[in-house]
């Protein structure tokens, strides 16, 4: 099963590729992980990409690309995968096809940009495994520290307001084209991603196992 899912930065797909990857034992890819593991690794690519990732813009599609050829071939994406994040704009849309052949269906999480604002403001992720959490809709069990590894949880520098609606500005003229792409080929389904996380998972979990 190869899935993508599609949404502005916010509406979800980080945490739905996660459940849907346990349910049907495929691999959720992220490129958004992928360059942040390069950020960590302090190279001096790391330095580049995390400048442009907290100004909230895009990575080039080479290194992005490349990293995701990369990790497509790992024994864990054979029997399938999610891609979350990736593609961002239609070019990298182009570049998948060539990669991995036609996909088997795209998701495509919609959630209005005023309810998003509202979301990453009370977003924050693990420092140690890089768990998610939410001060209002998933809030952690002892407040500012990790339920899984006993982390201090931080917000991502990219969630900050500001940066926030940048974001935003870069999904609705960048990847939102990549929608009508798949339109194209007919494989998009829709999802109303303003209701809560269990619902969503159910209808997803639903649609695919049709
Ligand atoms: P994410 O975790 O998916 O929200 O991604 C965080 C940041 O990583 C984005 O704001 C971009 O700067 C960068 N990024 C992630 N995926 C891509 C991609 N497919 N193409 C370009 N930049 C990306």
């Amino acid at each position: 099963m190869k899935l993508v899912l599609i949404g502005c930065p916010g509406a979800g797909k980080g945490t739905q590729a996660k459940v849907l990857s346990r349910h049907f034992g495929i691999a959720h890819i992220s490129t958004g992980d992928l360059l942040r593991e390069q950020v960590k690794s302090g190279t001096p690519l790391g330095l580049k990409l995390k400048s442009i990732m907290e100004s909230g813009g895009l990575v080039s599609d080479d290194i992005v690309s490349e990293l995701l050829a990369e990790r497509i071939k790992a024994d864990d994406c054979k029997k399938g995968y999610i891609l979350d994040g990736y593609p961002r704009n239609v070019s990298q849309a182009e570049g998948l096809t060539a990669i991995v052949g036609e996909l088997d269906r795209v998701i495509d999480i919609e959630v209005p940009d005023e309810l998003i604002i509202e979301r990453m403001s009370g977003r924050r992720s693990c420092g140690g495994c890089g768990a998610m959490y939410h001060t209002k809709y998933n809030p952690p069990k002892s407040e500012g520290v990790c339920d899984s590894c006993g982390g201090k949880l931080i917000t991502r520098s990219d969630d900050k307001a500001e940066t926030v609606k940048h974001r935003l500005e870069v999904y609705h003229s960048q990847t939102a084209p990549v929608i009508d792409f798949y339109n194209k080929k007919g494989i998009v389904s829709e999802i109303d991603g303003s209701r809560s996380i269990d619902d969503i998972s159910k209808e997803l979990i639903e649609l695919l196992e049709k």
